[in-house]
């Protein structure tokens, strides 16, 4: 049985917690990551392929934690969004050129994220990845948390950060309220060639049975996110590759040509999971943890990476980095781009999930309007970019 004591316990090593793990590495607080799986493992849920859409926002982040020359070479440039509304006329599209940026984001597999953190920690004396184990056991007390480990190891540290995913085991350790939907939908995702190239768009497509996504990625292929009703994944999964790229094409259209490639398929549930209360006395909840969202936007790790970005530029010169005035500064940071994140995906999963011609109407006439009106598509350029609002020093470029 081993006792050690930290400045900051971070639970859960997945996209959200090795990234604030990263982003404190040059800090002098003493930091270890409990996380259940190795990044090898093929349990990990963090680092399988599902491609991620980074937003401009989270590579200014990992340019400002120095990854994003790791990243780079395997990202791809989105340079273009069109948002259309199957069966319906009426589409938005926004631009980096119009934009005055570079990118509106990159797209990058989880997996290799995963490589990148993982090797950047890898390297550093004051992190600790304690791996794989589980936390079973916690106490508060006014200077410190105390944890017990499945190996009956025993931690403690100033502050413990749960990211430790939709499920977390610290939200159940704590008791605390969450709000739960199941949104009856299922994501299907596989990556896809054509005919066409993608020439750097991104297409989002609201269909009557869900809306589907597809991220542009290297050697022309597409990354597919297709959401589908609960129930209808089998089927589709089990559809040969001709017969679900011809559905595929039904939904889709055809603005990249005939589509001719599908890779290996694989579902996710949807469920909008919101912890009522994610700051407790020397605890902090981020990322999944916190808040788990419908991928409908692709906003889901880029929020929870703002998160980190806040909450390292609160805690990275403090004595006691779990204090509760620093915890409370947080909150107040990030509590209006949660709440409005989390309310627009909602929003946007149920007005496009709808059939109801007279909405289909409202809905394409609504695209349509904001592709006109030039200062309402720049708010929506600027928030899918997570530049709306103040932003803390990495995100301004300036590492801690
Ligand atoms: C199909 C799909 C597409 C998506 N596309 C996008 C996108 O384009 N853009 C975007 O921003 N977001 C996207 N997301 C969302 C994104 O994947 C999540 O927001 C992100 O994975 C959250 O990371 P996290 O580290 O908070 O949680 P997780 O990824 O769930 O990681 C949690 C980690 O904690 C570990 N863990 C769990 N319990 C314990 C325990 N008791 N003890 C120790 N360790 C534990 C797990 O092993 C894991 O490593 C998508 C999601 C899906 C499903």
């Amino acid at each position: 049985m081993k006792n050690q004591d930290f400045d900051l316990i971070i639970v859960g090593g997945g996209m959200v917690g090795a990234s604030l793990a990263c982003a404190l590495k040059n800090t002098s607080l003493k930091i270890a990551i409990i996380e259940a799986f190795s990044v090898t493992s093929e349990q990990q849920p963090s680092y399988d392929d599902r491609a991620i859409a980074l937003a401009y926002g989270s590579q200014r982040i990992f340019e400002a934690i120095g990854l994003w020359e790791h990243l780079a070479p395997h990202s791809t440039v989105i340079s273009d969004i069109h948002i259309s509304d199957r069966g319906h006329f009426g589409a938005t599209r926004l631009s980096a050129k119009e934009e005055n940026v570079p990118a509106l984001g990159q797209v990058i597999t989880a997996r290799i994220i995963g490589r990148v953190l993982n090797k950047a920690l890898s390297l550093q004396d004051n992190i600790e990845f304690i791996c794989p184990t589980k936390v079973v056991h916690l106490e508060q007390y006014s200077n410190s948390v105390e944890l017990t480990l499945d190996d009956d190891q025993h931690l403690s540290a100033k502050l413990i950060v749960a990211a430790d995913g939709g499920h977390s085991t610290i939200r159940r350790l704590l008791s605390l309220g969450m709000s739960e939907q199941d949104y009856q939908q299922t994501a299907i995702t596989a990556n896809i060639s054509s005919e066409r190239p993608h020439q750097n768009r991104a297409f989002e497509r609201f269909t009557d049975s869900g809306p589907l996504a597809l991220l542009p990625m290297s050697d022309n292929r597409c990354s597919l996110v297709w959401t589908i009703s609960t129930g209808d994944e089998v089927d589709i999964l089990n559809l040969s590759d001709q017969d679900f790229l011809s559905q595929l094409q039904d939904r889709f259209g055809y603005r990249l040509g005939k589509l001719t490639h599908v890779g290996q398929r694989h579902s996710y549930p949807l469920k909008l999971i919101q912890t009522d209360q994610a700051v407790q006395q020397r605890i902090v909840l981020i990322g999944n943890a916190a808040h788990n969202l419908h991928p409908i936007a692709g906003q889901g790790f880029n929020l929870g990476l703002r998160d980190v970005a806040a909450l390292a530029d609160v805690i990275a010169n403090a004595d006691d980095c779990g204090e509760a005035q620093l915890l409370h500064d947080y909150t107040q940071w990030r509590q209006n781009d949660q709440d409005n994140v989390i309310q627009v995906t909602d929003s946007l999963v149920k007005l496009f999930s709808n059939s109801n011609p007279l909405l289909g109407y409202c809905r394409g006439a609504g695209l349509a309007l904001i592709d006109a009106l030039s200062p309402i598509k720049h708010r929506l350029a600027q928030k899918s970019m997570g530049l709306d609002r103040k932003q803390p020093r990495l995100g301004r470029g300036i590492s801690l």
